[in-house]
């Protein structure tokens, strides 16, 4: 079932809860997220960065898409993660896609604003919800690396979205993307002082990794959707490692791929249940 950013991180946040965003980079890896969103009757956000788009072929991920969001009585939202090609998160808006985001943090505060307007005008178009960050997630950010400092100020926040007018807005509070080799520290007091500076819906991306009681409190704090992408992919990859181990000379994909989609479909409602959107498919 089709739903908006915007509907459903406004429900989260007057319910206390946040939605869990997940990405996927594979059939196996989609089908896991979507069968535990309907085990939990959870609305979910189904992401795909430009990357792994490329990778499954961006006409392919068009297709799934779809049909992952019109085959499933729980809303899922479908969005572009991390575009970095404004030209590809146009076509994102114009191929179905319920939500983008543009990623020009690396580009001046000044660059940032000017190509999320142009992203925003056309994204209204489509009816289409723009997310787009500021400051600098630490890690590995899809194909572009980051050095992990600048977070977010409250200043800066406040002059995107009055700038932007936005449907989220994605912080640098002190989590990065991948595996962590340290324990992240999450900056709650900057979280909580933009979150009473400013009114776009906040996302936390890099999450996988983070502990749960820390997402919990963030959520507190006013997080509506928090991003997972290397947690599920640690979870499909261990998976086939432990078949594989167990079925030697096996070669059936489908068996594999099943067993793969269990774990995913597990890991996923580990995220669920912590974040409290269980039951909230409505
Ligand atoms: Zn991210």
């Amino acid at each position: 079932m089709k739903t908006t950013l915007k509907q459903e991180l406004e429900k989260a946040y007057q319910g206390g809860y946040a939605i869990p965003a997940f990405n996927f980079d594979n059939y196996e890896i989609a089908r896991g997220i979507i069968n535990a969103a309907e085990q939990e009757k959870s609305p979910v956000i189904l992401m795909v960065t430009e990357s792994a788009a490329k990778f499954m072929g961006i006409d392919y991920v068009y297709t799934i898409g779809k049909y992952m969001v019109e085959s499933t009585t729980v809303p899922v939202v479908l969005h572009w993660d991390h575009g970095f090609d404004i030209e590809l998160v146009k076509a994102a808006c114009a191929n179905g896609f319920t939500s983008v985001m543009l990623d020009a943090s690396k580009e001046s505060m000044e660059d940032n604003i000017r190509m999320t307007q142009e992203v925003v005008a056309c994204a209204k178009k489509y009816g289409v919800d723009v997310e787009s960050e500021i400051g600098h997630v630490g890690g590995k950010e899809d194909d572009r690396d980051s050095k992990g400092n600048g977070y977010t100020t409250v200043a800066e926040a406040k002059e995107f979205e009055d700038a932007t007018k936005i449907d989220a807005l994605a912080i640098a509070v002190g989590t990065a993307h991948g595996v962590y080799k340290t324990e992240p520290k999450l900056q709650f007091e900057l979280i909580k002082d933009i979150k009473a500076n400013t009114t776009t819906p906040l996302v936390l991306h890099g999450s996988s990794g983070v502990p749960l009681d820390d997402l919990q409190a963030a959520i507190k704090l006013g997080i509506t959707k928090i991003n997972i992408g290397t947690d599920l992919k640690l979870a499909y990859a261990n998976a086939l490692k432990e078949w594989f181990n167990q079925n030697e000379g096996a070669f059936d994909a489908r068996k594999f791929g099943t067993f793969a989609i269990e774990a995913v479909k597990a890991e996923a409602i580990k995220k669920i249940k912590a974040f409290g959107s269980s039951n909230k498919a409505k």
